[in-house]
């Protein structure tokens, strides 16, 4: 890979993209980090400050930015169901003409850009595992609409961007992913089970729990979509990057509760209105175009995970 590019990354500052511009900083080159914090706290970046070649704008993406970048990396948007859900029209609005604005920058610049779609684009599947030629069985009018339906039109935006502007563009589906910097209230499972077993509270599984999902690694994820940028031109995606192991989101209380010692009871709280029923990536088509699967068990990510959590809990700053 070539170094010293300036690579700007919206949604820098979350979970994914903190990640993301640490790697990215790591490689060499110059990271421009755009967000407007919306569920994200300066902590996430707070280390990265003091580096020469990254630099921090607050901007919010549904307007116009004017910058000059050699590459685009789009990840802003709420990406867990308790954020996305608190003010669903900017959800749309935050896909939507998120995407139009740093198409048209991608445009100008003559470009590659990169956006992180989701597994949600699948709604609730009636094809397992989800392959990227399945089109989906999405609810368009439910609380989880404004991100799954502002995704997929993202998704319409890029391709035809792609078509009709010949734009390079790269478009990965992402399924659950977690790790350190999840933030602490965002109502992902991964981090409510964790905060709860830390905490000695409940753990609250949503429905009978044998609904189930499939785990990744934040490193595994934002090594798939380095790699993914770096494609050549006729690699556009949509491409699939998860983890394939399927768990059941009791077995996933099960594994925190032994992981942590915790003596947190299991209890059962009423399933959310279109929650998916089952979840799995197929990701041959990661693993033949990128070369790439992941390499961290589910017991050795959450074993990293409840240590960075385990240090932001005794240092009382969860509730920022
Ligand atoms: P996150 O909430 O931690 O990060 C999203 C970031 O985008 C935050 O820093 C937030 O402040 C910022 N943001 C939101 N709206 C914005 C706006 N209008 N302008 C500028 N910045 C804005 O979530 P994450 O898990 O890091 O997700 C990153 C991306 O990956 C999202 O696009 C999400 O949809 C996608 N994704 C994540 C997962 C996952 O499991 N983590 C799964 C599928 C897709
Ligand atoms: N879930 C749960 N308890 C929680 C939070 C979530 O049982 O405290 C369930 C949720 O209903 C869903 C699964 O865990 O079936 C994954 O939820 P999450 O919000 O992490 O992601 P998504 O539903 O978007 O995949």
């Amino acid at each position: 890979m070539d170094v010293g590019r300036r690579i700007l990354v919206t949604g820098g500052a979350g979970f994914l993209g903190s990640h993301l511009c640490e790697r990215l900083l790591s490689e060499g080159h110059d990271v421009l980090c755009v967000d407007n914090f919306f569920t994200s706290s300066r902590r996430n970046i707070e280390h990265l400050l003091g580096n020469k070649r990254f630099e921090l704008m607050r901007h919010d993406v549904t307007f116009p930015l004017y910058v000059e970048v050699d590459e685009i990396y789009n990840l802003a948007c709420p990406a867990s169901p308790v954020h996305y859900q608190f003010d669903p029209v900017q959800t749309t609005k935050t896909s939507v003409l998120g995407a139009i604005n740093m198409l048209g920058l991608a445009k100008r610049l003559k470009i590659k850009i990169l956006q992180t779609s989701t597994s949600e684009v699948y709604g609730d599947p009636m094809v397992h595992p989800q392959t990227e030629s399945y089109w989906g069985n999405v609810n368009p009018v439910g609380y989880r609409s404004c991100y799954d339906e502002g995704k997929r039109c993202a998704e319409t935006l890029f391709f035809d961007y792609h078509r009709q502007h010949k734009l390079a563009i790269k478009v990965v589906r992402i399924f659950n992913t977690y790790g350190p910097r999840m933030h602490p209230n965002d109502g992902r499972v991964v981090s409510n089970f964790i905060v709860q077993a830390l905490q000695g509270h409940d753990i609250t599984i949503y429905g009978d729990g044998q609904q189930t999902r499939s785990f990744c690694f934040a490193d595994d994820l934002v090594d798939a979509i380095v790699r993914m940028m770096g494609t050549p031109a006729d690699v556009t995606g949509p491409i699939n990057i998860g983890n394939p192991g399927e768990f059941t989101i009791r077995q996933l209380a099960e594994l925190v509760i032994e992981l942590t010692g915790s003596r947190s009871r299991i209890v059962s709280r009423p399933l959310p209105a279109d929650d998916p029923r089952q979840r799995r990536p197929d990701i041959s088509k990661a693993n033949e175009l990128l070369g790439w699967q992941p390499t961290t068990s589910l017991r050795e990510g959450l074993g990293k995970t409840i240590g960075y959590f385990d240090h932001l809990l005794s240092t009382s700053v969860a509730a920022e």
